[in-house]
């Protein structure tokens, strides 16, 4: 292993959740009823389209929240959730009949309060019928780092409270849940999100990654063949945290609508159409009237979902074109230069990082994935060259930043489970 590279997290797995599960006994003195998973994810291309009614690409990757839970003690008060992070060791008590914001101090039991409630909302499940719960939970998703350790929470909350419920996985929606889950981040967290984080999170399959059409709520797994091809999905953090709630992102969100309603007015479409309705020839035709910073954030979405859709045939058609492969890491890039210069996302750090990764051997592509402003890169690298490819981005990315760069080496697992 390379330095700065993490242990692989599909040999941990069966370790965590017999710490876990033994955590749980100390504490609650019995076994959990049951204990929930569910991933992380990583876009592979698509980004800051979810929004703007376009496509997405996600990878749900082997990095987890597993949530171990039974019911309530004998004389608790109905409705009592204790609820455990091992990550924080801090314990906290609310009650499902009683779904209020957590204060400052709690505020990551948001993710957990916010689910009941949204379920509750949404008329998917009645958390004021639970008996109550203790829960420990515990997670290998790195926080904050752009990879989605909060929907992963909010996912594996809601199969939890889903099996509480006796309600089984057949008679669950997973798009609906999904849904759920993201009105639970931008109305009771108060993060403004799209849906990808939640979809991918309830709905990845193994060694695929997920076309979702973000309005229709379409989706497609499409093989990603990279183990038949010596591939690899190397993230790396660049240990800058993003900053998520900030002006950044609500500023583009702004953006991207004011370029939508422009062009909506010129061509004659309805007020509500965003910019997956106009194509780039559209975009052009309205270059100088349209103001210069709505009109580049407009031209990242649009051809943004352009290269996604281009990146799904080329994996769809199992690399099978001589040049397929390297088209495909020119669309990675073309990605990164499109959030760089016309969406204006990227940090100099990340910047760094994908440039590092370009200039080394045996690498398909590369780009920052996530919200942006700090946060990861995603790489596609040769297998053989892994080791070269995570000393050396690591020892110049350090060497010029004086900053840890981690290193993850993913596999695409399938979304939200029960574990018996
Ligand atoms: P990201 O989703 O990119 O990792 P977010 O800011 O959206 O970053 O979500 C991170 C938040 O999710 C944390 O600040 C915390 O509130 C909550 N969270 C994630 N993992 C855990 C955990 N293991 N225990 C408690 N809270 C967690
Ligand atoms: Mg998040």
């Amino acid at each position: 292993m390379g330095q700065g590279e993490e242990a692989p997290a599909q040999t941990t797995q069966e370790t965590r959740l017999a710490a876990l599960c033994q955590g749980f006994q100390e504490k609650f003195s019995q076994a959990p009823q049951f204990v929930s998973r569910a991933p992380g994810r990583v876009n592979l291309i698509g980004e800051h389209t979810d929004y703007n009614g376009g496509f997405v690409f996600p990878v749900a990757i082997n990095r987890t929240v597993l949530m171990a839970v039974t019911g309530p003690e004998e004389g608790a008060a109905p409705g009592q959730v204790r609820i455990f992070s091992k990550d924080y060791d801090r314990e906290v008590t609310f009650n499902f009949n009683n779904l209020e914001k957590a204060p400052e101090a709690e505020r990551w039991t948001n993710y957990v309060r916010g689910v009941a409630w949204a379920l509750s909302q949404r008329g998917l499940l009645d958390p004021g019928k639970l008996p109550g719960a203790r829960i420990m939970l515990e997670s290998d998703v790195p926080q904050g780092a752009g990879l989605s350790s909060s929907a992963a929470l909010e996912i594996a909350t809601a199969l939890a409270l889903f099996q509480l419920a006796g309600i089984s996985d057949v008679a669950i929606d997973r798009p609906k849940v999904a849904l759920a889950c993201q009105l639970a981040e931008n109305r009771f967290v108060g993060a403004n999100t799209g849906i990808m984080d939640q979809f991918i999170s309830a709905l990845g399959q193994p060694d695929s990654a997920l076309l979702i059409d973000t309005r229709s709520l379409e989706y497609r797994a499409v093989p990603l063949g990279f183990a038949g091809r010596g591939l690899k999905l190397v993230a790396v953090n660049s240990a800058v945290p993003h900053r998520h709630d900030t002006g950044g992102y609500n500023q583009r969100r702004a953006e991207c609508e004011e370029a939508a309603k422009f062009m909506a007015k010129v061509y004659g479409k309805p007020e509500d159409s965003q910019l997956r309705d106009f194509t780039l020839e559209q975009l052009l035709g309205v270059q100088g009237r349209l103001a210069p910073v709505p009109f580049k954030r407009a031209r990242h979405v649009i051809t943004e979902d352009a290269r996604t859709l281009k990146a799904v045939e080329i994996l769809g058609r199992g690399f099978s074109h001589e040049s397929d492969l390297t088209t495909f890491g020119r669309l990675l890039r073309e990605s990164h230069e499109s959030m760089r210069f016309d969406f204006e996302i990227t940090v100099p750090e990340i910047d760094l990082l994908v440039n590092l990764a370009w200039n080394q051997p045996g690498v398909i592509g590369a780009r920052m994935t996530g919200g942006g402003f700090g946060g990861c890169t995603v790489n596609v690298v040769e297998e053989t060259a892994l080791d070269a490819f995570s000393k050396n981005v690591w020892q110049k990315y350090r060497q010029e930043t004086g900053l840890d760069a981690k290193m993850y080496v993913f596999d695409a697992v399938e979304g939200g489970t029960i574990i018996a």
